[in-house]
């Protein structure tokens, strides 16, 4: 068994993790929340003790303060707190150095999204062989679990791929995911997680892997109207995404695309922000002489995407329509999750998108630390059984579900 829990960064995904761990302490042990920004840490477990959600009242839930991106100082808090796993949900920027600090100290390694260069919005596919994957090697010698990915999407996503293919089909051909949100949170423009991550997101030139080679387009050039089940019929755009850099390798299938939904009036505010400049991460010069890098000064005036969570309404629904063939005959599901922002905020304070983000990791650790998921190397989610995984978030607050289409 793997006991004690380091989590990294204190936004929205974080908050969730807190509480998911505290409900499941009793097999995780002591959580430790760590971030650049101590009270931040501390208004998570004031929110984990006014939901009551500490499980075992004998173990710890405490704070520190950390620059993870600090490879030597990482380490070292995770040799004091005695943490065999780390729950890095702080910024993508910090992968690299938290993955090198597990690798220093032995302790498992599980994040929820591709690492970033602050100075890059494009990489070259598969973006996760620019980072994550140049360290396979050194897990695979250290004998590191290193879990790349586990957070909805990417992550049960991923799994549902590999569902798929164990359950519903004997060979699978393509992959669409599609992830909407048909909520509202009142606000005139938010993004719903960190608002420099989900922009850069959003502005990056769109890679997908479309039969079998990879293709690029505009963002926002190429969209499809889909009936979701709940949410009814939206309008869906094509995107990069972290899981098509991975699912077209270890998938073996011929098309795997990324498709978000997207409101008119966001895509209106998008637009003027980034025709006049404000979503550049180049820094430029004010008359005053003061450098500033216009996306983080959009991000410090758009709403901390955790304080949403109260007055957010709706529901969101993510999954995978998969075709593909089954005893010789063709065959298409969608296979998803819905998931609703008022019962998340019911139970851990939290909107649904930082839910679906937070509480797979969770449920990767607590397979991590029951040695089901500690495979002694590094691997993205699609290359684990997705059985228990599936069985686990059911339990947890995220159930599965699956509709036959017609082909
Ligand atoms: P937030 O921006 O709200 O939180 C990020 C946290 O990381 C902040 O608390 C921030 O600290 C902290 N942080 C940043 N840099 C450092 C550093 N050098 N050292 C220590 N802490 C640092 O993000 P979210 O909670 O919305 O998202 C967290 C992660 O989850 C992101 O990687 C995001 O991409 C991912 N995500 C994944 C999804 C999925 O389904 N797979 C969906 C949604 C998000 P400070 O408060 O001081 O700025």
């Amino acid at each position: 068994m793997k006991k004690n829990i380091l989590i990294l960064g204190a936004g929205g995904v974080a908050n969730v993790v807190a509480h998911k761990c505290a409900q499941h302490n009793d097999i995780l042990g002591n959580i430790c929340l760590a971030s650049r920004t101590l009270s931040k840490c501390d208004a998570i477990i004031d929110s984990v003790e006014r939901k009551n959600n500490l499980k075992d009242s004998s173990k710890a839930l405490y704070s520190r303060q950390i620059d993870a991106m600090d490879i030597d100082a990482t380490a070292q808090l995770i040799e004091d707190t005695h943490s065999e796993i780390v729950i890095n949900v702080g910024s993508p920027f910090i992968n690299m150095s938290v993955l090198q600090a597990c690798l220093k100290t032995g302790a498992a390694y599980i994040d929820t999204a591709i690492h970033e260069d602050p100075d890059k919005i494009c990489e070259n596919p598969p973006w996760y062989a620019n980072y994550e994957w140049k360290y396979l090697d050194a897990c695979k010698e250290k004998g590191l679990t290193a879990i790349l990915g586990a957070g909805f999407d990417p992550g049960v996503v991923n799994a549902y791929c590999a569902y798929a293919l164990k359950h519903e089909f004997d060979k699978i051909n393509v992959i669409d995911i599609m992830d909407v949100n048909a909520g509202d949170h009142g606000k005139y423009f938010s993004t719903n997680f960190d608002p420099e991550i989900n922009l850069r997101e959003i502005l990056e030139d769109v890679g997908y892997w479309e039969d079998r080679q990879w293709k690029e387009c505009g963002h926002h050039e190429i969209s499809r109207s889909y009936p979701f089940p709940v949410a009814g019929e939206q309008k869906v755009y094509l995107m990069g995404h972290d899981e098509v850099h991975s699912l077209s390798i270890n998938m073996d299938v011929d098309t795997v695309r990324f498709w978000m939904g997207f409101g008119d009036h966001y895509l209106n505010c998008f637009q003027v922000l980034e025709n006049i400049g404000l979503l550049s991460h180049e820094p430029v010069t004010t008359a005053e002489g003061q450098q500033v890098i216009p996306l983080k000064v959009v991000k410090a005036c758009l709403p901390d995407p955790s304080s949403l969570a109260a007055g957010y309404t709706g529901k969101t629904c993510i999954g995978n329509l998969i075709k593909g063939e089954k005893d010789g005959k063709e065959k298409t599901i969608f296979i998803y999750n819905i998931c609703d922002h008022q019962e998340c905020y019911k139970e851990v304070e939290s909107q649904a998108i930082s839910y679906t983000a937070g509480v797979p990791p969770v449920a990767a650790a607590t397979l991590v630390a029951k040695g089901i998921w500690d495979v002694k190397k590094m691997v993205n989610v699609e290359e684990l059984d997705a059985d228990p995984f599936l069985d686990l978030l059911k339990t947890m607050g995220l159930p599965t579900s699956i509709r036959i289409e017609e082909c």
